[in-house]
């Protein structure tokens, strides 16, 4: 036990002890630490412009992995000779009081990049400063902060090759650090909500028990599923990342997201793994080249901060999106008729996830065969996806739906048979997720309506009764989205 005054660790979106530059600091200081989770439902409500940036509260799937990777980094506090304190409010307010509590001289935290993070960060610091309690930030879930790679003319980047070759022109990402050997604890600990009264795992129904069954949130679990991907998956990379009949990708996307593990132990653990390995060197590009992407949707988020709700792409505004609650419900439930639809759409209620290709094909299914807007989807994804994430999420349905920076042309309609035939050739994932058509024959699996009726039967599948017939025309729907865009171009250039 030390005299000197305690520092407030802010845990935020880095629930990690592992390169964690905010607690390493705390720690460092050689004075007690407080470690602090703030549940804020307000302020992702509030801004800082609701009517562009959107409304955020956290979506059910991931306050499930909050409430679970809570309860790992308390247990890691724990083993440390700490332990985590849990606040529910308006940060501001939450911190001042435990400042007051507490003696503390300094509160640390992590940086955010939503665009109310942002602006909370700048009222904690005055908040605080008033005081005379010093606020101080660290960076950590990025490799690069979005205000270090500019384009040569300074400015921020709308293209993502460009950006990655900066990305590897400039310094690179600072080496990971330790967990610390041990966290000082203050002479008496300040008072703690009680976790489970958060209510953040579901009860009334409990549809986690997929989720269960699939993930271990928390930083062992972040760790363990790096490296078997490392083990497993990385030479192999490059060819089956687009497999989701294949654990062919890392899954780590809900870990980085909560900061349970940082990028740069990712890139550097990839890179020592697959650097000078024979065949690894394609997959180990890919890889590095995806946790850029990462980046790449934060650095625009951080620079265009209504991502979320507003087309970048300025003609997007006149799209004409059509109004259609049935079909965004047979969609949400997997019930369009497609298989590769209904199978990603089934998975994400399942587990939480789902692969990035089949994203990407639901992802056009919604926009371009039933025209509903993007944002619908969207926001399905916040709050079904463990992984949802404001600036992967956005930047990603802006590009599906072309109205985004470096976005899929409108006009590249995913086929929902050909992508499926050509992604998952064995129909292994479609049997996986909707057993009702698992007996068809591999050639007709990912077009049951053009099965002969006397397969269906034999195979016990009847149309519009055990599995739905397509919910609408791809050959039509795709005709009438391409004529939407181009009224859209004529209105732009008339
Ligand atoms: P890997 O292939 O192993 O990639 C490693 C890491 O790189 C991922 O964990 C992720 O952090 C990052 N990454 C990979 N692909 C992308 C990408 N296209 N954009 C940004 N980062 C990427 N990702 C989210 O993390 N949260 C979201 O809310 C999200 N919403 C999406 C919505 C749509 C419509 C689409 C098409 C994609 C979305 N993605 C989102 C991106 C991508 O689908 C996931 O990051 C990926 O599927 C995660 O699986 P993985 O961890 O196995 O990825």
């Amino acid at each position: 036990m030390t005299t000197r005054a305690p520092t407030i660790v802010w845990f935020r979106l880095d629930l990690r002890l592992a390169d964690n530059r905010a607690l390493a600091a705390a720690v460092q200081t050689g004075g007690p630490v407080i470690p602090v989770y703030i549940l804020d439902d307000v302020t992702p409500q509030n801004g800082p412009n609701t009517d562009t940036s959107g409304t955020w509260p956290m979506g059910g799937a991931s306050r499930w992995w909050l409430h679970k990777s809570l309860t790992s980094l308390a247990a890691g506090l724990e083993q440390l000779g700490s332990r985590i304190i849990l606040r529910r409010g308006d940060p501001c307010t939450v911190l001042a009081k435990l400042v007051e509590e507490t003696g503390a001289e300094t509160v640390v935290a992590t940086r955010c990049y939503e665009p109310w993070a942002g602006a909370l960060e700048t009222r904690v610091k005055a908040a605080l400063e008033q005081s005379g309690t010093a606020f101080k930030r660290y960076g950590g879930a990025l490799l690069y902060e979005p205000e270090q790679l500019r384009t040569k003319a300074g400015d921020p980047f709308k293209v993502y090759t460009p950006m990655w070759r900066a990305a590897l022109a400039s310094d690179a990402p600072k080496q990971p650090s330790p967990a610390p050997a041990k966290i000082a604890a203050p002479k008496s600990w300040p008072k703690s909500d009680v976790l489970k009264t958060w209510g953040l795992s579901p009860t009334k129904p409990d549809w986690s028990g997929g989720f269960s069954e699939t993930w271990t949130p928390g930083e062992s679990g972040a760790r363990a599923r790096l490296d078997r991907f490392l083990d497993e998956a990385l030479v192999t990379y490059n060819e089956d990342r687009n497999r989701p009949d294949r654990t062919g990708t890392s899954r780590l996307s809900p870990h980085l997201h909560f900061g349970e593990i940082s990028p740069n132990a990712c890139w550097y653990a990839a890179r020592a793994f697959g650097s000078g390995k024979t065949g690894a060197e394609k997959g180990l590009e890919t890889f590095l080249k995806e946790l850029v992407w990462r980046e790449f949707s934060y650095h625009l988020l951080t620079h265009w901060p209504t991502l979320p709700t507003t087309a970048f792409r300025a003609d997007f505004a006149h799209f004409p999106w059509v109004e259609d609650a049935t079909g965004l419900k047979a969609w949400q439930k997997g019930l369009t008729g497609y298989p590769i639809v209904d199978a990603g759409m089934r998975e994400l209620w399942h587990t939480g996830w789902m692969h990035n290709r089949v994203r990407m094909v639901v992802g056009s299914f919604l926009v371009k065969d039933l025209m509903l807007p993007w944002q619908s989807g969207e926001a399905w994804f916040w709050d079904t996806l463990v992984d949802a994430d404001l600036a992967s999420n956005a930047a990603s349905w802006q590009w599906i739906a072309g109205s985004g920076a470096d976005a899929a042309p409108y006009f590249r309609v995913f086929n929902p048979v050909t992508q499926g035939e050509t992604y998952d050739p064995d129909g292994a994932y479609v049997r996986r997720w909707i057993p009702e058509i698992a007996r068809l024959p591999t050639k007709l699996i990912h077009a049951p309506w053009t099965a002969p009726k006397e397969i269906l039967a034999a195979c016990g599948v009847t149309l519009g009764k055990t599995y739905p017939k397509p919910i609408v025309d791809h050959a039509m729907a795709r005709d009438r989205a391409l004529a939407a865009f181009k009224s859209l171009r004529a209105s732009a250039s008339a």
